[in-house]
């Protein structure tokens, strides 16, 4: 299919944390750029995030449009302005953010019946639970989105469904994720939190479950050739179409929409591309934990300090928040003279940095990443190396499938999650000298690093052919708009297939 009909109109509806709005707009964008009329709902301080990216787009004539609908802070207990993910100051607030996004209902389904041109489809993100009530009153189609790989979501139905985490007798003794297209072992400790416990937020989670029964179909950030058999088996087991519709971040062709995208980079980051500019190729580790990192100060500090000692030139983005944690960590930074020792090798960005714009360039020789899945798939789209080091959710089962499945990455050598709230208990678990000796075996001429390097590339390669005309990407958004238009609603339902997600 070349594009849709003229009046083809897709609704998104994100989560509001960078980690699931950033995908979606970008594959609101591709869509877009395919034909569709995309429109996004998001809150106001969401919205200005995204503005200048959308703003740019629609002078280059795609037919894209944010809406905001007001987020009830005050209503729900929350402070002004807590309206991501990444500004919530305590996970104490978990509960009331999610409460605000329910209420959200109302006015978004008001809005959408406003809309000039009717939607066609709605694809919102898991948490966006009540969206598959308001696509069954529409009478639209609605698919799911993640913000996971296919192999993540599988490990985790297969693990829930056969029981493999009850099998062994502590949290740290390894046991293999069952029924996957090929071997690999996890912890119980490493499991993503969906398959712990949670007081409080059971009753969400059915929620969420059924909406995902009563969904259409699943939308992936990914391509099938990562996936080793993983979308095939996940689509079985939940008995309805997945389609991969990615790497979604290869849509931004041009160096302003990659530097502009999430967010507006710090003053830092305006320079580093001139600063890579002067670097060899392939001779800088670009270190990031994306956008909810709360390392303790003082683990931080390790990671600055291996990186400081690989001899390897880097750039390390750190986050500022306002606890008094990057205050804490500036005052380590001044006390080891960290910035006078590295000059020159090694560059801070303090804040937002375009990551994207950064793994592209070719001065970039591998990334120290946390494994949340966008980076995992932005550091395979740019063709690099990974170092891994997970924090929490399911970032061990995509170190798995970096390290284990497409041995494109050394792990750091985590065992067990920093979740939010219990950085004290978890402490330092990472030390200086194990992250100089994995960026020493990644930039390596040894045979395993240059073969781990030639991996990667292929498998960047294989990336960026996927979102081609005729690639396996491109090709499953032709489907999606086939799915749609041709009304095929009547798709198999199978009420008892879950994901456990
Ligand atoms: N990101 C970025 N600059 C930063 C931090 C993060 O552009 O300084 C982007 C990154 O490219 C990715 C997203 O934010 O698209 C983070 O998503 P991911 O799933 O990797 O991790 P999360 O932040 O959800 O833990």
């Amino acid at each position: 299919m070349d594009s849709p009909n003229p009046r083809f109109h897709v609704v998104f509806i994100p989560l509001m944390a960078q980690g699931h709005m950033i995908p979606m707009f970008d594959m609101a964008r591709d869509f877009a750029q395919r034909g569709a009329i995309s429109t996004l709902y998001t809150t106001p301080l969401n919205a200005a995030r995204f503005r200048a990216s959308v703003h740019q787009s629609r002078l280059l004539g795609l037919p894209i449009e944010l809406v905001e609908v007001e987020f009830p802070c005050e209503e729900v207990g929350l402070p002004a302005g807590c309206e991501n993910l990444d500004l919530l100051p305590s996970p104490d607030l978990l509960r009331r953010f999610y409460d605000g996004i329910a209420r959200l209902e109302r006015p978004i389904e008001r809005r959408i019946r406003g809309h000039e041109v009717p939607p066609s489809c709605i694809v919102s993100d898991k948490f966006i639970f009540w969206s598959s009530e308001i696509a069954r009153r529409l009478g639209v189609p609605r698919f799911v989105f993640h913000g996971m790989s296919c192999f993540s979501l599988l490990s985790a139905h297969n693990i829930s469904k056969f029981g493999a985490h009850r099998s062994v007798s502590s949290d740290w003794e390894p046991f293999e994720v069952p029924a996957m297209p090929r071997r690999f072992n996890i912890t119980r400790a490493q499991l993503p939190g969906s398959l712990v416990p949670r007081p409080g937020f059971d009753e969400y989670r059915r929620k969420i479950q059924a909406s995902e029964v009563a969904a259409h179909g699943v939308v992936v950030n990914s391509f099938d050739a990562l996936e080793h058999g993983c979308v095939e088996a996940y689509a079985k087991a939940l008995g309805k179409p997945v389609l991969c519709v990615g790497p979604v971040s290869l849509c931004n062709k041009n160096e302003a929409d990659r530097f502009g995208r999430g967010n507006r980079s710090s003053a830092e980051a305006e320079a580093c591309l001139e600063w890579l500019n002067k670097k060899s190729p392939r001779s800088v580790i670009y270190a990031c934990l994306g956008s909810l990192c709360r390392l303790l100060p003082s683990q931080l500090m390790e990671l600055g300090k291996g990186l400081a000692e690989s001899n390897q030139s880097f750039i390390w983005v750190i986050k500022k928040n306002e606890d008094g944690q990057s205050a804490e960590l500036e005052r380590l930074l001044a006390e080891d003279n960290f910035e006078e020792r590295v000059r020159g090798r090694g560059l801070v960005i303090r804040g937002w940095a375009p990551q994207v714009a950064i793994l592209s360039h070719r001065a970039i020789a591998g990334f120290l990443t946390h494994c949340g899945w966008n980076s995992t798939i932005e550091g395979v789209s740019a063709g690099v190396p990974l170092i891994t080091w997970p924090l929490f959710s399911e970032q061990f089962l995509n170190e798995a499938h970096a390290v284990d499945i497409l041995e494109i990455g050394i792990r750091v050598g985590v065992k067990a999650p920093a979740r939010w709230g219990e950085e004290e208990t978890t402490g330092v678990m990472v030390k200086k000298d194990d992250v100089t000796r994995v960026v020493k075996a990644l930039v390596s001429e040894d045979e395993e690093g240059k073969q781990r390097r030639e991996r990667a590339a292929e498998v960047g390669r294989l990336a960026r052919r996927a979102m081609e005309e005729g690639g396996s990407s491109y090709e499953n958004v032709s489907k999606f708009f086939e799915f749609i238009q041709g009304h095929t609603l009547q798709l198999p339902h199978h009420p008892a297939m879950i994901s456990s997600i």
